[in-house]
């Protein structure tokens, strides 16, 4: 197969932040931007009534990946608008209906995409509870259990940590949740084809994920919004054309959609063997490392955690100018929504690093086209460069 993400000087090491479109995936995709262009809606003509068969294939593989059904599935442009639908979806409804419950319970760790509407609700009035985090990333459930009164509206807890890699015990959460009475919605947007999670019997309300972080392309993802759900209790952020069964109005991106459909099907078939091997290449970094550079720490929790992913502390080399000197490898600072300010990250000061740790951390996270040899190559550059960085702070 070619390799998309080597194909320059680079090492990618930054499948968390976004992945190449798997070849396949765009084969698939490319006759929708010209030959099949017809609006999924014009049911007047065939061409339109192409469209929504092809729209309703990718729909059935991208339920199928997490045993939703079909019908569930809202289209949207990726894992930000689906958070936000489900978060502003959830809470309009309850405004619109007379649903008096206000709370809101979601954790200290999540994407900016669940934070930021949180935010944004609190100030609108409703009772916004963050939950903490153990030293591993996990959340605290009995805090949580404090916290879910019969005023809970919606509990919103992320499946899979994008930097630390840390995996929430979900079934515990979801029958929490369900006691309570109140929707659970989950960021699942790390963990879909990668955390083998027993979807199907966890009546999880909402699910969210994005097909850029699945070698799929760039601007399509799902909301799974079950039926009891969609019954009114959720409200659409736009309104116009009633597509997507009322919830997302506007024409979907159709070429988008289908290789998101493609990228499922994919990772339904190969996800599994290919967590697998990140594992023992991800585990084979962390020990040689571990041998080579003292006083070092991998953060997350260390089973719980996504295969791909490696949190990486060198105590005592700024984690900047580690990266500086590896101007050949792709790696990131804390989470890449945050590493634009050099403001240590908000997750691992949850976890409870202290500021100078969290400044000595990177994140590594690998994929379809990490090969081993390319990885050792990696692995080497960052014992070396982090070996004389140290030796270099000694001699100061
Ligand atoms: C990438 C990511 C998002 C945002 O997804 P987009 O499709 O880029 O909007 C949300 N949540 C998590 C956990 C992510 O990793």
């Amino acid at each position: 197969m070619s390799s998309p993400a080597t194909s320059n000087e680079t090492i990618y090491l930054d499948y968390n932040a976004t992945t190449p479109c798997d070849p396949r995936v765009v084969e698939e995709m490319l006759p929708y931007f010209t030959a099949d262009f017809a609006n999924p809606s014009s049911g007047t003509h065939s061409p339109g009534r192409r469209a929504a068969d092809v729209l309703e294939r990718a729909r059935e593989r991208v339920a199928g990946l997490v045993s939703a059904n079909p019908r569930d599935v809202v289209f949207t442009s990726g894992a930000t608008e689906s958070n936000n639908l489900a978060l502003y979806g959830v809470a309009r409804a309850a405004l619109a209906n007379g649903d008096g419950r206000r709370r809101i319970i979601t954790s200290l760790t999540e994407h900016k995409a669940v934070l930021e509407p949180c935010r944004e609700l609190a100030q609108a009035g409703f009772d916004v509870q963050y939950v903490p985090v153990d030293r591993t990333g996990i959340v605290d459930l009995e805090a949580l259990e404090h916290l879910l009164t019969p005023e809970t509206l919606l509990v919103s807890i992320q499946a899979a940590n994008s930097e630390v890699g840390t995996v929430q015990p979900l079934a515990e959460i979801t029958e929490m949740t369900q006691e309570a009475g109140a929707f659970f919605h989950c960021d699942a947007t790390q963990a879909v084809g990668r955390v083998p999670l027993e979807w199907q019997r966890l009546p999880i309300d909402l699910l969210a994920f994005s097909s850029h972080k699945m070698y799929g392309p760039k601007g399509a993802g799902a909301l799974i919004a079950r039926r009891a759900i969609r019954q009114g209790r959720l409200n659409p952020l736009t309104r116009g054309g009633g597509q997507e069964a009322n919830l997302r109005a506007g024409t979907q991106n159709v070429p988008a959609i289908v290789g998101f459909g493609a990228a499922c099907h994919i990772l339904g078939t190969e996800g599994a063997s290919e967590a697998e091997r990140f594992s023992v290449l991800r585990d084979a970094f962390e020990t040689e490392l571990r041998q080579r550079l003292p006083d070092i720490a991998f953060n997350g929790h260390p089973i719980q955690r996504l295969p791909n992913t490696s949190s990486v502390t060198v105590r005592g080399v700024e984690a900047d100018a580690l990266l500086a000197n590896l101007p050949h490898l792709a790696l990131s600072l804390g989470s890449a929504c945050n590493s634009g300010a050099l403001e240590p990250s908000y997750v691992l000061l949850a976890l409870g690093l202290a500021r100078e740790d969290a400044e000595a951390t990177f994140r590594l996270s690998i994929g379809r086209w990490t090969t081993s040899q390319g990885f050792g190559v990696a692995t080497e550059e960052v014992a070396q460069a982090a070996t004389r960085l140290r030796q270099l702070a000694e001699v100061e």
